[in-house]
């Protein structure tokens, strides 16, 4: 069957006029004969057994009986009629209900004939009851296919009230069956098929619509699993590869005074081996002519900032000029303060560039950054701004990227005739798996080491009730000379109600914590920037001891003699949130400390984020459960790359499988990267069907 065929709109089918068509279109997005086939079912009914009615329970779900009608009669209630018909088998009876379509299923129903019925049922009045099931005569169901799986499809409301239900859905597929019977186009190779024994193609499609059997409809879902999944991987590594080959970066390939001196005399610390690898594997990417795209996870606390420094100090010794983003402003300031320091002896101009830059401060700026005697700019989105122009802008430097975006990203990326090499830095550890199909275009490295010394973070949980125990604790710590963060929730949506809660925290803080002898500063998202700033740097000088805030301390905030970190309503709050707060503790020498306050009432998955918390303080392991509990929807990066829309594979349970794809991807690339070879026909032909639709979609939306 060739693949124009199935390019057929769907109005063309049998049965599907031009208000199912357009139905079909709108709810489930099926256009084609092609979309239709690929339409999914969400799971299956077993149809292979059989109940008597004796053997109901109320809990059964949708359950089939064989047994005949022996009555028929219309009930007349308060809002219009109902058709009941008496079913029973050799075990009892039940009634079939309809309330709709009485005319048609009265003259067609055969009284004392053996059928198959087919539903749910209710229980009521210790007898059961079927609305509108779905009914075969015996004699038919034994001559017909046998149902053995009976699939089940999204459905909607509106496909409902319009009646396009699953059997109707079902009764399609079987007409476009007829058509294409087994002559599907095979989209794998045949090596591949043999060496992970895989259904073919048309095997696998019938298969999952009319499963012959459990095992059958197994491997046709792991056989249409893999496809997704390889061809998912097969762009992700092709763009990559592409861009490799392609999209030229500058050549880093002195290693010259800055890198060497700072390297050899002023390293604060020796670094961790985490740290010397990824180190080596940037200095590989930057020497090579190719674009550097790179991802650094590192938890927090794991040291990203010395292996951004030495990277930058690598753009310098060749004669470029590379710059930090960061997404807030007291982000940036903490980090141009923490490189100012690194440059100290160096000999490198280096400059701050906010939102709240002075004008004149600006004309500096820019003019020293076009006439190239800037090296380094730090700075928040203001980066991004035109008249921000770089002489020769090397490397580009962007931390926590997900509150920047891909647009932004990219914008910096046209500031020059070359792109710059872009370094990315997250703290939000993404498991492996996702990382593979969501950054399979660029990069990773992972520092997965704590600098030495580090001791683990105490993690308790209390419930708001002991929160006078609470503060005693923070008393003793504060006696001993350490600072301590109170964190509230800041959620957009009750914004106000969350600005109540912090000010009210605030206000029971200061009569517990009372002046002279405790300061607190207090920072929140209403404040001006210039406001926040002051405060922070009170903390951060240690002129106060106590820091009430909300989640804008969340990234990055590096105060080591801060030793307890409170969260309060710490239910409200995500896991990565929650492990990423923790992280602003535990920087100093001392032993760190955070308290996990909630109420008593605590739904499951807030029990499950909390204990969470408590056994564990690895990133990746955090981040694991995190998606468990999420779903992969709200991890950056996933809305772009289209783990989402995934037909049948599932990112979270299919990591296997996925494993599996990808390393088949890789070899494929590796071994005929253009697809010349006779045997990869299939993938070369499917692979240019899929670029061309997707194409299509890029341009319409
Ligand atoms: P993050 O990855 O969260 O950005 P930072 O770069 O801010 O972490 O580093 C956290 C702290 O650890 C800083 O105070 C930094 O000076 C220190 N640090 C980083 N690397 C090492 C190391 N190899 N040995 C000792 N301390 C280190
Ligand atoms: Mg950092």
């Amino acid at each position: 069957m060739n693949s124009n065929f199935l390019q057929t709109p769907i109005e063309y089918l049998k049965g599907v006029g031009p208000n199912r068509a357009s139905l079909l279109k709108t709810e489930l997005g099926i256009h084609t004969f092609q979309d239709l086939i690929h339409l999914f079912p969400n799971r299956y009914i077993d149809r292979t057994q059989f109940y008597k009615i004796a053997q109901l329970k109320p809990t059964s779900a949708d359950i089939q009986i064989i047994g005949k009608i022996t009555h028929i009669k219309t009930v007349q209630q308060k809002r219009g009629k109902r058709l009941v018909a008496t079913f029973r088998d050799e075990t009892g009876s039940m009634e079939l209900v309809w309330f709709r379509g009485h005319k048609w299923i009265k003259e067609n129903l055969k009284i004392n004939v053996p059928y198959v019925v087919f539903g749910k049922t209710n229980h009521f009045n210790h007898s059961y009851s079927m609305p509108h099931p779905e009914m075969e005569l015996l004699t038919e169901y034994e001559k017909g296919l046998k149902a053995t799986m009976q699939p089940v499809y999204p459905s909607t409301e509106k496909l409902a009230n319009s009646n396009i239900t699953n059997r109707v859905l079902l009764g399609l597929l079987a007409t476009l069956f007829s058509e294409i019977k087994n002559n599907q186009k095979e989209t794998l190779s045949k090596p591949l098929l043999s060496e992970l024994k895989l259904l073919p193609k048309g095997e696998s499609i019938i298969n999952i619509h009319f499963p012959e059997s459990q095992e059958k409809l197994a491997r046709a879902q792991y056989r249409l699993k893999f496809e997704e999944l390889f061809y998912i991987q097969l762009q992700l590594l092709f763009k990559n590869l592409i861009h490799k080959s392609k999209i030229k970066g500058y050549p880093f390939t002195e290693i010259g005074n800055y890198f060497n001196t700072f390297y050899n005399e002023q390293l604060p610390f020796e670094l961790t081996d985490a740290q010397k690898r990824v180190v080596k594997e940037i200095r590989f990417d930057l020497g090579s002519n190719a674009q550097m795209n790179r991802l650094l996870q590192g938890d927090v606390g794991s040291g990203k900032t010395i292996v951004a420094f030495l990277s930058m100090l690598m753009a310098l010794d060749n004669g470029f000029q590379a710059c930090l983003m960061a997404p807030t402003e007291i982000l940036s300031v903490q980090h141009y303060n923490g490189l100012l320091e690194l440059c100290n002896d160096l000999n490198i101009s280096i400059s701050l560039l906010t939102g709240s830059s002075k004008t004149s401060e600006r004309r500096i700026i820019h003019k020293s950054l076009e006439n190239g005697e800037l090296n380094i700019l730090v700075g928040t989105h203001a980066l991004l701004e035109d008249k921000v122009k770089f002489k020769n802008l090397g490397l580009a430097i962007i931390d926590e990227q997900h509150r920047f975006g891909v647009a932004q990203r990219s914008k910096l990326w046209h500031k020059n005739e070359y792109p710059p090499h872009i370094l990315v830095m997250t703290a939000t550890p993404i498991p492996r798996t996702l990382a593979m199909s969501v950054y399979g275009d660029l990069d990773i490295s992972v520092i997965d080491e704590l600098p030495p010394g580090r001791k683990d973070i105490k993690t308790v949980h209390r419930f708001d009730a002991n929160r006078l125990k609470v503060f005693g604790f923070i008393r003793d710590e504060i006696a001993l000379g350490r600072q301590v963060y109170i964190v509230y929730p800041l959620i957009q949506e009750s914004e106000a109600l969350d600005y109540k809660d912090l000010m009210d925290g605030y206000e029971s803080i200061s009569r517990e914590f009372q002046q002279p002898k405790y300061q607190i500063s207090i920072v929140h998202g209403q404040m001006k920037a210039v406001d926040k700033e002051f405060e922070m740097n009170r903390f951060i000088k240690g002129e106060t001891q106590i820091m009430v805030a909300t989640t804008v301390i969340e990234v990055g905030v590096n105060v080591p003699n801060a030793s307890v970190m409170v969260i309060e309503s710490a239910e409200r709050f995500g896991l990565s949130q929650l492990h990423q707060l923790r992280g602003r503790v535990g920087r100093g020498a001392e032993q760190s400390y955070c308290i996990l306050m909630t109420s008593h009432k605590l739904s499951e998955d807030a029990k499950t984020r909390i204990q969470t918390m408590t056994h564990t303080s690895d990133g990746f392991e955090i981040a694991e459960v995190d998606l468990k509990l999420r779903g992969p929807g709200d991890i950056m990066g996933t809305q772009q790359s289209g783990v989402l829309n995934l037909k049948i594979a599932d990112i979270i349970k299919d990591t296997e499988i996925l494993k599996i794809a990808r390393s088949y991807a890789q070899k494929l690339l590796r071994e005929d990267p253009n697809f010349v070879k006779q045997e990869n026909e299939p993938i070369k032909d499917s692979y240019a069907q899929l670029m061309k639709y997707k194409n299509i979609w890029n341009y319409i939306s």
